[in-house]
């Protein structure tokens, strides 16, 4: 089985990850999973920037693993593409995902469904154990809602409804959100890259 090291230890993301790849044939370790310790700085002022910024870390330790790091950002047509690479720390330096939503919402204050658009764009970068490197992109295309809806996922899913659905991120089960999210379009293409690369 074809072992890759996962640069996070978000919960949320590996399951998601963990779902998106064939269970039967890779296997997705955590940070945790290999005694990987410490903070990764992300300094890059893209996606790409910083996906290869901690896929670049964590390879150093991963003993030859393929590596995939993600970067995501969530870029809103009204505020210019922000928050962009800068949407996990919206809100402040220390903030939790609510201080964000509430961030967005006051920022969109007024602002009418059909100015709302945004999309959710998610990077992936992939070091082999050869030391070569690829970025791929997913990108879904969609608009923030007027309050939060839903309690499931994680982050701006309670905000964002994807333009080929009638309900939020929040408001899917993981297996409906894994089916036609940002990520799951950037992990398919990195996946589609691995196998060719590596032959499985
Ligand atoms: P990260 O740098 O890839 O961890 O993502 C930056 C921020 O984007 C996170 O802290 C979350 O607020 C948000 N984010 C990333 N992925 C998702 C998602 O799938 N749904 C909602 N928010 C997300």
């Amino acid at each position: 089985m074809t072992e890759i090291v996962l640069a996070s230890n978000n919960k949320n993301k590996l399951s998601e990850i963990r779902g998106i790849l064939n269970p039967g044939k890779v296997r997705v370790l955590s940070l945790d999973d290999i005694g990987f310790k410490g903070d990764i700085e992300e300094t890059a002022e893209t996606l790409s920037g910083n996906s290869l910024i901690k896929a670049r870390a964590v390879w150093k330790k991963a003993k030859g693993r393929v590596v995939i790091a993600d970067d995501t950002g969530l870029e809103v047509d009204y505020l210019a593409k922000a928050p962009g690479v800068y949407s996990a720390r919206f809100a402040g330096p220390q903030c939790s995902f609510e201080d964000n939503n509430r961030k967005l919402l006051k920022l969109l204050k007024g602002v009418k469904t059909a100015d709302r658009g945004a999309v959710f764009r998610t990077v992936v970068a992939v070091k082999y154990g050869d030391e070569t490197e690829e970025t791929y992109e997913g990108r879904v295309k969609g608009r923030i809602a007027l309050s939060e809806k839903g309690e499931k996922g994680f982050g701006y899913d309670p905000l964002f409804y994807p333009e080929t659905s009638g309900k939020t991120y929040a408001q899917m089960l993981p297996a409906e959100k894994n089916s036609l999210s940002h990520r799951q379009k950037a992990v398919l293409n990195a996946l589609k890259g691995i196998r060719k690369k590596l032959h499985i």
